[in-house]
């Protein structure tokens, strides 16, 4: 991440629509970002949120998620007490559409 500052001249006008669609990329909730399922007992080791990639992409902008509010953005389904759930809400993401 740098925070250099470009100044072309001239403001760069805001577009809406068209172009690319938008995207928001995120550390998946469940995992923490690992991308290793935290409850690699009973399932595959490999996060069953994001497939091990450790990042949730959706195709939204990110203005558009907010914590979710259910598992407080854990990505984790709050009742569950054995082993961990993933939240039915978020589907384990921790960000739902606001
Ligand atoms: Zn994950
Ligand atoms: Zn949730």
């Amino acid at each position: 991440m740098t925070n250099v500052n470009i100044n072309f001249g001239r403001p760069a006008p805001r577009k809406r629509g068209g172009g690319r669609p938008p995207k928001c990329t995120f550390d998946c909730a469940f995992c923490g970002g690992t991308g290793k399922d935290p409850d690699s007992i009973i399932s595959e080791e490999m996060c069953r949120v994001c497939k091990g990639k450790g990042k949730i992409t959706k195709n939204i902008s990110c203005k558009e998620l907010i914590d979710c509010a259910f598992c407080e953005g854990k990505g984790v389904d709050p009742n569950s007490i054995v082993s961990l759930e993933v939240c039915p809400v978020c589907l384990g993401t921790g960000k739902v559409q606001r």
